[in-house]
């Protein structure tokens, strides 16, 4: 299991559970100004920076370079954060599943239509 997540110092960002949510989250659930909905609460760390963003229009909108996408690879990383439970799951688990595996919460079934902003 491999894990680069870092704490984000100064910059604006909200404790969720063990972690830091970066970007322009909204609420504790990782809600944020972009994705708001019932279901989107999943924040997801991102292998260029190690920091956890509800989305990746978040990322794109405070981090100072561009956003890399999970190699096939690496998808057991546990990078992916349930804003419900705030559990830590892998790319696999998330990607295999249409809720967290810990709680149960359903998630955006929507946001199967951007994961290749996000993984390889
Ligand atoms: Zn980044
Ligand atoms: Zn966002
Ligand atoms: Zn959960």
């Amino acid at each position: 299991m491999s894990s680069a997540l870092t704490d984000g110092g100064a910059e604006s960002s909200i404790p969720i559970g063990p972690v830091r949510v970066h970007g322009l989250p909204v609420d504790a659930q990782s809600r944020c100004v972009h994705w708001s909905g019932p279901h989107d609460v999943i924040a997801i760390g991102f292998r260029c920076c190690g920091r956890i963003y509800p989305c990746r229009d978040c990322h794109d909108a405070v981090a100072d370079h561009p956003a890399k996408l999970w190699p096939l690879d690496e998808q057991d990383s546990q990078v992916i954060l349930c804003g419900e439970c705030t559990a830590l799951f892998s790319i696999e688990e998330y990607l295999s599943s249409d809720a967290c595996p810990a709680c149960g919460a359903s998630f955006n079934p929507g946001c199967r239509l951007h994961r290749h902003l996000y993984f390889a």
